[in-house]
């Protein structure tokens, strides 16, 4: 291990690093893929609700897949509002299922996998990099080399940064989740569905949600954004006590089983102003806030983020010209207004309107939009149909205001 030289070491195995892997393998390049924790299975943080799109989009099996959904519930402080789909609409994802196929996959093409190994720093030089890893069992601590070393480190930031103070000024947001296991009919309630909660009763400036994973297995969890609110009130809610809030209130299930308790956070830099690469170094995932601000899914941006690095890095390397500055413009052409836009649109939801505004907001939706409709907003950035749909009510609003000013 210590005498190996490598094209190019990815630090940390979420969806990044490990599409990362898996592509710059199936290049042939010499990779390796380093996380801290010592199993996929340990850190299993990500509810991981998507929609079917990414499932073709990076070639994921069935393995990896929890459960599918088809409705979706907005519940309100006062009321809930359904939409019904006939056909399958999406996914939860295994999340340690998913990184481990990454990882197997990238394995499979002649690269190397190291786990329960944490990046302490990094030396740049002219050929390349070093880098010392601490094997977080026996502390002793290993130094590899490599060409090119990717930050895949999520929020963290790990790599680009060598001290927090470098870090450009970040959004903060965290969340937890319940992994439970639930009666028969409990789970039938909301098996091929996907529950999200928004205002005061169940949130707490952020969204819930239950998400349904295998047979009688539920996710349950509430995020939280630590944005300033217009009512700036002490309040003893956490998002754990919100969690266990809708366990026992809404779900009110006869009893359950506690599987699992986890969490995350994430941070996210306004305008996608992170580093995005220097000196053979280059970010991916949410390290570059590749999380969508308003949903907070980062998965499939992740991955796309991966896909899009690993173009210049398979460029570089047969090359030799570094164009990293053009990844970094793409990934900002594609990304930046709708990144803005969903930056607007949490700021409003969660720290601006007041939970009669959610529930008429949700009213209106409901009323006039398809689950189609809802999902290409929620998860798709597309908003045509339904500001098409606005501007022809508000044309009519405004045409029958001059009418009776006729008369
Ligand atoms: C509670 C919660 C719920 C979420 N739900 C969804 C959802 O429903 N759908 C969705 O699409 N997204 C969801 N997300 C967001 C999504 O999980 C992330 O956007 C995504 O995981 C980002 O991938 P990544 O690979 O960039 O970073 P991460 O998944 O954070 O991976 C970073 C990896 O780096 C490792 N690492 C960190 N430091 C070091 C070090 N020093 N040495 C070695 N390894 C290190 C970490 O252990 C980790 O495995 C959720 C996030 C949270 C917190």
């Amino acid at each position: 291990m210590q005498e190996k030289k490598y094209d190019v070491v990815i630090i940390g195995g979420g969806p990044a690093g490990g599409q990362a892997a898996r592509n710059l393998s199936k290049r042939g390049y010499k990779t390796l893929l380093v996380e801290r924790y010592k199993s996929f299975n340990d850190n299993n943080f990500s509810s991981a609700g998507m929609t079917l799109e990414p499932l073709k989009e990076f070639d994921l099996p069935e393995a990896v897949i929890g459960s599918y959904w088809k409705d979706i519930t907005l519940q309100c402080t006062e009321k809930g509002y359904d939409w019904f789909g006939k056909t399958k609409k999406g996914v939860v994802l295994d999340f340690g299922k998913l990184r481990q196929f990454l990882a197997d996959k990238a394995i499979s093409d002649g690269g190397e996998v190291l786990l329960g190994h944490r990046y302490l720093e990094k030396r740049v030089s002219d050929s390349g990099v070093a880098i010392d890893l601490l094997d977080v069992e026996t502390s002793e601590i290993k130094k590899i080399e490599s060409r090119l070393l990717i930050d895949a480190t999520g929020p963290l930031r790990k790599v680009m940064y060598d001290a927090k103070e470098e870090q450009p000024k970040m959004n903060l947001g965290s969340g937890t989740e319940y992994l439970i296991e639930v009666d028969q009919q409990t789970y039938d309630t909301y098996k091929e569905r996907l529950v999200f909660f928004l205002g005061h009763k169940w949130a707490l400036k952020g969204y819930s949600w239950i998400f349904p994973m295998e047979n009688r297995i539920l996710k349950v969890g509430s995020g939280r954004t630590h944005l300033k609110s217009i009512d700036q009130e002490n309040t003893d809610k956490s998002t754990k006590k919100i969690t266990e809030k809708i366990i026992n209130e809404y779900i009110q299930p006869e009893n359950y089983t506690l599987i699992d308790v986890h969490g995350g956070i994430l941070r996210y830099c306004e305008g996608l102003n992170d580093t995005y690469y220097k000196n053979n170094v280059i970010a991916i995932g949410d390290a570059i806030s590749a999380i969508n601000p308003r949903g907070g899914e980062g998965i499939r941006y992740a991955m796309q983020s991966a896909n899009l690095a690993s173009e210049y890095i398979d460029s570089y390397f047969k090359t030799g010209k570094e164009k990293f500055k053009e990844y970094e413009k793409k990934w900002k052409r594609k990304k930046l207004l709708k990144w803005r836009l969903s930056e607007v649109s949490a700021r409003r939801m969660y720290s601006r309107y007041s939970d009669a505004q959610i529930e008429n907001r949700v009213q209106f939706f409901q009323q006039n939009f398809s689950i189609d409709v809802l999902i290409d907003s929620l998860f798709n950035f597309k908003y045509n149909k339904m500001l098409s749909r606005i501007f022809s009510f508000l044309w009519l609003k405004l045409k029958y205001k001059f009418k009776k000013k006729d008369f």
